[in-house]
């Protein structure tokens, strides 16, 4: 099956018993045996659940990976994935990683006893040197939030191989209708759901695809001991969402393309942070190892906090808010929004100054979006 059909075919579809189109919402927490010590598969829904199988096999093909999990938030995911590692091992991941991943490294899974080295993943050299005895995991995002660096995942991949190190990809803002880290050779794919895949700004749900049967059989072994998956509905919201991913991702693309190009020549505007232009520093890897540039948009203001303020009040089709992925546009600000859970210092190394602000394209006429954009941004 060829990407598309399967965001509407894949997995048991239609459900075995009705025969039902979209898939059922099995709201249950338990299953009748049919014998003692016999079941049709299912027996309590932390450990299995159909509606929830549906969506895991659904995002373990669209990734090209083994299997698939779903889990309550994208934080959920990768808090069951950060466990496959032990107190003393160690972990290099980008500095410019979501915050809320930022903090489960530093503030929670720190005191736990793993160690982070956070740094800006563009060169062989700076993560070789980086590698310790004890490194065991190399943590990726790309393009990155809210700065949309560029990772290039061959170069990852391969020192990963060479120092038998676990990867480890985030693939939230590229979904693998645009990237498939897989075919790259990583080991395990990470989703925050609540994104592009869903993409209603309905749901909080996250997603892990795994490579191998060790992988397979530990992340499934972590869901079910921590308790962090996703609930049916919650799964079906998901799954609703999937089926429209080609579609909304090629016209998101095509607004945020247009929104970059517009703010490159804005004379309120120092800098403009868009994978898919030339002048962007991944650009040439982005081309290379993504099938579009995706929809996220962040650009820096040349006088810093008062027009950031000015133009966060006089938006009015975006809204001002957290988040990203969904029909309809938002605008934030990394410093004081997502990313404040990054103390000043390594927001500052990390590039993500108090003038930046992140927008998620929607799917509203692109007009309408430059014209919201352009007064806006008129006082500034
Ligand atoms: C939102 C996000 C997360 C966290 O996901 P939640 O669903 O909010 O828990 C992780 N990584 C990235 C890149 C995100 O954008």
């Amino acid at each position: 099956m060829k990407f598309e059909t399967m965001t509407i075919h894949a997995g048991e579809r239609p459900d075995r018993t009705f025969g039902a189109i979209s898939v059922p919402i099995y709201q249950t927490s338990t299953f009748a045996f049919e014998d003692v010590g016999e079941t049709r598969g299912y027996d309590y829904s932390r450990t299995a659940n159909p509606t929830r199988k549906v969506l895991e096999d659904t995002i373990a093909q669209l990734e090209g990976g083994q299997a698939g999990f779903a889990f309550a938030t994208g934080m959920a995911a990768e808090a069951t994935v950060i466990h496959l590692l032990k107190a003393g091992d160690h972990i290099i991941s980008g500095d410019d990683v979501y915050g809320g991943t930022y903090r489960l490294f530093q503030d929670v899974m720190g005191d736990c006893g793993l160690e982070f080295t956070l740094l800006r993943m563009d060169s062989r050299q700076k993560i070789e040197q980086a590698i310790k005895p004890n490194t065991k995991m190399l943590w990726v995002e790309t393009p990155s939030n809210p700065l949309l660096n560029i990772v290039d995942i061959e170069m990852v991949v391969d020192i990963a191989r060479k120092y038998n190190l676990l990867t480890v990809m985030d693939n939230t803002f590229a979904t693998p209708y645009l990237l498939r880290p897989i075919e790259y050779g990583v080991d395990i794919v990470v989703h925050s759901t609540t994104k592009y895949l869903n993409g209603h700004c309905d749901v909080v749900s996250g997603a892990v695809v795994t490579t191998t049967d060790e992988l397979t059989e530990r992340i499934q072994f972590l869901l079910n001991a921590l308790g962090t998956c996703a609930s049916p509905f919650d799964c079906w919201l998901v799954l609703r969402g999937i089926e429209t991913l080609p579609v909304r991702m090629k016209q998101h693309e095509e607004n945020a393309a247009a929104v970059a190009n517009y703010l490159v020549g804005h004379p309120a505007v120092k800098r403009v942070f868009y994978p898919g232009l030339i002048s962007h520093p991944g650009y040439e890897i982005a081309k290379r190892q993504m099938k579009g540039f995706g929809g996220m948009v962040s650009f820096e203001f040349k006088q810093g906090v008062e027009s950031v303020n000015s133009f966060l009040r006089r938006i009015t089709v975006f809204a001002l808010a957290e988040s990203l992925g969904g029909g309809a546009s938002l605008a934030e600000h990394p410093a004081t929004m997502s990313h404040a859970s990054m103390p000043e210092d390594s927001r500052q190394k990390g590039g993500i100054t108090d003038g930046l602000i992140r927008l998620s394209i929607g799917l509203e006429n692109i007009d309408d979006l430059i014209d919201d954009l352009g007064q806006a941004l008129e006082p500034c």
